[in-house]
């Protein structure tokens, strides 16, 4: 057994925030009570949590771990060492990986794999087979291999009619829709997002509207289908507008908003392929706006697109790199930072939007309460530590956020009652 002792516990599907201790027997939560209150058998593990925030398992509802294809980049094990390290005890692998996870014995294999990590991986299926567009993937039986949501992540469901199909098909299913909104035609060459930076670089941009655009046509199909559609790393404000109408008209549309784009916008981008990604960094007036979003409830979780890329591969000219950067490390950090910090949101609600956020949107409950899983994400909101990425267990070095000091840290990660990071 282990007893969680003398932290402050914040569960937002509980609204409690109070000093209690927790007992996690095995895999399961055992007995939560006020401080001091647990009488534990001798033999319990102990860990005083003192001064720090324990929280529900923090989720990573959109990462990357490159395995099966792309193992100099990262793996299923290299992967989820670095997200135990960033706080998170579940992640969701997006199926873009080589082959693509468009079929049960793919889902099977990193299923399998991921057994053997200390983070819980659940897997996310391909919509159409090798994301191409084309025809629908073997969605049904992946569901029953594991698969919790339906992607073509790196790219969107290529055409509107596809799209009504995967959405359709998901209903009946009970599987969220997870859309990389893109226009591929308003985006077609470019590296960053279209505006005065972008003219100053001499870097083709892409327009806000590359995004908006596929969100309007999802969620006019969303409300045709009565699909579950998640619109994955939001990042302009007239998508947001547009998740906003949805949720007014009462349809199932949700979304998601990573640390960066809260954080960086297209005039930090300097040539520095570390600043690359997709939905490349958008304007001052999108940043504020998701902030805004964060605040007021129209976004419903953060996840990082944790994004790696071997150096061989990223450091490289910023028009020839891939898009995407490592995220697992410094979300918790950077949301502290840039939302908690200046008071743009309280604690409750960032921990809202890394635990019951993404748990509704995934259909599962989140919350510490005897008899549930025994994941708990411990951190600090002070403690001061600078990132240094080549200490990473992750395989990449892609991050723009190296040597960067921060005031507040994942602490303690723990998964099925055992203690898989401690700082
Ligand atoms: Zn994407
Ligand atoms: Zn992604």
């Amino acid at each position: 057994m282990l007893l969680v002792k003398n932290g402050r516990v914040l569960d937002p599907a509980s609204k409690t925030d109070a000093q209690f201790d927790i007992l996690l027997d095995g895999d399961k939560i055992k007995e939560l009570a006020p401080a001091g209150k647990i009488s534990a058998p001798q033999d319990t593990e102990v860990f005083d949590a003192a001064g720090l925030i324990v929280a529900p398992g923090f989720i990573d509802m959109h990462v990357h771990l490159r395995e099966p294809g792309q193992e100099s980049s990262e793996t299923i094990e290299t992967g989820t060492r670095s997200a135990a390290r960033g706080g998170f005890t579940a992640v969701c692998c997006m199926p873009n990986t080589r082959p693509v996870n468009d079929n049960a014995s793919i889902t099977r294999f990193i299923v399998d794999k991921a057994s053997k990590a200390g983070v819980r991986v659940w897997p996310i299926g391909a919509a159409s087979i090798g994301s191409k567009g084309e025809n629908l993937a073997e969605i049904a039986a992946m569901k029953q291999a594991g698969i919790v949501a339906v992607s073509d992540d790196g790219k969107p469901i290529a055409t509107a009619k596809l799209a009504r199909q995967v959405m359709e098909f998901c209903r009946s299913l009970d599987l969220p829709v997870i859309e990389h909104s893109e226009d591929v035609s308003l985006a077609a060459g470019a590296v960053m997002r279209e505006g005065v930076t972008s003219t100053r670089l001499g870097l083709r941009g892409m327009p806000a509207a590359a995004e908006s655009v596929c969100v309007a046509r999802d969620v006019q199909l969303a409300e045709l289908t009565g699909a579950r559609l998640h619109v994955a790393h939001l990042s302009a404000k007239a998508s947001l507008e547009q998740v906003r109408f949805a949720k007014q008209r009462g349809l199932h549309v949700t979304c998601e908003v990573t640390p960066h784009h809260f954080t960086l916008i297209d005039e930090d981008v300097q040539y520095d392929s570390r600043f690359k990604m997709n939905p490349p960094l958008a304007s001052r007036e999108d940043r504020e706006a998701l902030i805004a979003g964060l605040a007021d409830g129209s976004v419903d979780a953060i996840a990082t697109d944790h994004a790696p890329h071997e150096p061989a591969l990223k450091d490289v000219e910023f028009d020839k790199a891939p898009f995407g950067i490592l995220g697992f490390e410094t979300g918790l950090a950077l949301s502290l930072e840039q939302l908690v910090h200046p008071g743009h949101i309280t604690l409750m609600r960032m921990v809202d939007l890394f635990t019951t956020g993404p748990a509704k949107i995934l259909g599962i409950e989140r919350k510490i309460a005897p008899g549930q899983p025994a994941d708990l994400t411990i951190f600090s909101t002070t403690h001061e530590w600078t990132y240094d990425v080549k200490k990473s267990p992750s395989k990449s070095r892609n991050s723009p956020f190296d040597g960067r000091t921060f005031q507040g840290a994942p602490i303690a990660t723990i998964v099925a009652g055992r203690l898989v990071y401690k700082m």
